[in-house]
């Protein structure tokens, strides 16, 4: 077995140092450096706080999970449901029309290149800006009062027939959102790369 194999070994026995790991092997601690480098480069280990742990699946799914994140809410983005403004230096995620309609206020207009989301009925991907809204029915697919999205008024109107709330424009949805809110402080908005 070769060092750098035994040094897992030796993480999940407890070894959680570089110090710790040079005193096993008896060797300096730069020579241990450059191994857990190595094996942190190869996603094995992971260094956080001065200490070594070996990468679990979940700290991989913890990074994922961050990355989907609502800008807004912080809850996790469900693909189906997502609401995404392109910038001109990235793009803001939200979780849904909800929060999509909220950031609205936080967004400089200017910067905005696109937004897009999804038709609740077709799944297919749909313009924010010249879609019309539901809100506030008693279908509550992710944030309350729900927002839903759909590429044309007719299904919108259809929809709230049977699950109640407002048809709206983005506009109009971005008004009526807020202030069904009332919340109007501001949040700190992640810009994804
Ligand atoms: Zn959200
Ligand atoms: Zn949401």
């Amino acid at each position: 077995m070769d060092r750098k194999e035994k040094i897992l070994e030796l993480i999940k026995e407890g070894y959680n140092s570089v110090k710790a790991l040079s005193q096993y092997f008896g060797v300096s601690l730069m020579t241990i450096y450059r191994d857990v480098r190595e094996l942190e480069k190869e996603g094995k280990l992971i260094r956080k706080h001065g200490e070594i742990k070996l990468k679990t699946l979940e700290d991989t799914k913890e990074g994922k999970e961050e990355k989907n994140a609502c800008a807004y809410c912080t809850k996790l983005v469900d693909k189906r449901l997502e609401f995404i403004y392109h910038l001109k230096n990235g793009k803001i995620r939200a979780c849904c029309a909800h929060c999509g309609l909220l950031l609205y206020g936080n967004i400089k207009e200017d910067q905005v290149e696109a937004c897009m989301t999804w038709d609740f009925i077709s799944g297919n991907p749909i313009n924010c800006y010249s879609a019309w809204y539901v809100i506030g029915s008693s279908a509550v697919p992710c944030c309350s009062p729900s927002a839903i999205a759909f590429s044309s008024k007719e299904h919108a109107e259809n929809f709230a027939k049977g699950f109640g709330g407002v048809v709206v424009d983005f506009e109009k949805g971005v008004e009526v959102i807020k202030e069904l809110m009332k919340r109007g402080q501001r949040v700190d908005i992640k810009i994804e790369p």
